[in-house]
């Protein structure tokens, strides 16, 4: 699934063909496209793409007309410029064509989590945004993210750091993959509950993921599952740099133990269970000299 990095190299790639230009045609060939179908798709035709913007893992076109095509990819999309006389592929939802030049642009989407819509912007602090991502926290690869806020937002909720860490009105642009890395290389636990974490250790883990992420985007994103391309179908390669996620059974690459693998809030996650301790249960039956193992950090 298309995190930050990917979501970002994507950005990349249409930032460089679309802005200025100028909507001409609009086909539409999936109903799921329209996704919440105030304004159709199609209502963009005659407008001009004024630029390219993000957050997290939104993305949108913003037009000349005070609104933008905003976009998500979902489990599988994918964002292509094509040459027209190139093959329509099965999956293909919407093309978009444009004033002047043969290219296009191709909404490709196998499982159909994916969509394209129309949306009006709106001024917030933090910019002007599509408003269906009003309640999205900014990310990390924002030039106004703000770390101490993101800690303190984190800090306060009662559950675990896992589910936090995916939680997108937290902190967004982090999912499966990069959460599983950053608490890899904080050596945390997915499932410790917040509060049992200081606020260096949250420190620690909000610039580790800022760190892999972008480590990731440098080497156009991680195509774990063959169907995150870039808009010139070209994989990411980040993958063969991952030290947690997909690697069950394989070493630790810090301690050489075997990396777990567990279903928690209903994704894997990924984890060396001698590096990132469980934690401790509190004193429950029969769980008591269990709960004891590495009560005291001195001990060894
Ligand atoms: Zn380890």
């Amino acid at each position: 699934m298309p995190e930050l990095p990917e979501v970002e190299t994507v950005r990349r790639g249409l930032a460089k063909f679309l802005p200025k230009s100028k909507i001409k045609d609009i086909q539409v060939l999936h109903p799921r496209v329209n996704r919440n179908g105030e304004e159709r798709l199609e209502s963009a035709v005659g407008a001009k793409i004024e630029s390219i913007n993000r957050r997290g893992k939104y993305l949108w076109f913003s037009l000349d007309r005070g609104n933008a095509i905003v976009g998500h990819l979902g489990m599988s999309g994918q964002m292509l410029i094509k040459s027209q006389n190139e093959p329509i592929s099965p999956h293909v939802r919407a093309i978009i064509r444009f004033a002047g030049t043969s290219k296009e642009f191709r909404f490709i989407d196998q499982r159909t989590f994916g969509w394209l819509t129309i949306d009006r912007l709106i001024s917030t602090p933090t910019g002007e945004i599509p408003e269906l991502c009003r309640h999205i926290a900014q990310d990390p690869f924002d030039s106004k993210f703000n770390l101490d806020q993101s800690i303190q937002s984190l800090s306060q909720r009662k559950t675990e750091i896992k589910r936090a860490l995916l939680n997108q009105e937290i902190i967004s642009g982090i999912g499966n993959i990069y959460a599983d890395e950053a608490l890899w290389y904080s050596r945390i636990h997915p499932e410790r509950k917040i509060e049992s974490i200081s606020q260096n250790e949250l420190r620690t883990l909000i610039r580790n993921a800022t760190k892999v992420m972008k480590n990731s985007l440098k080497r156009g994103g991680t195509s774990f599952d063959d169907l995150y391309i870039d808009v010139n179908g070209q994989s990411g390669y980040y993958e063969v740099s991952l030290k947690a996620y997909g690697r069950e059974g394989e070493p630790c690459k810090r301690c050489g133990t075997g990396i777990r693998r567990i279903t928690f809030a209903n994704r894997s996650s990924h984890f060396c269970p001698q590096c990132q301790r469980a934690p401790r249960t509190k004193s429950k039956v029969g769980k008591n000299r269990v709960g004891n193992r590495g009560g005291k950090r001195s001990s060894r």
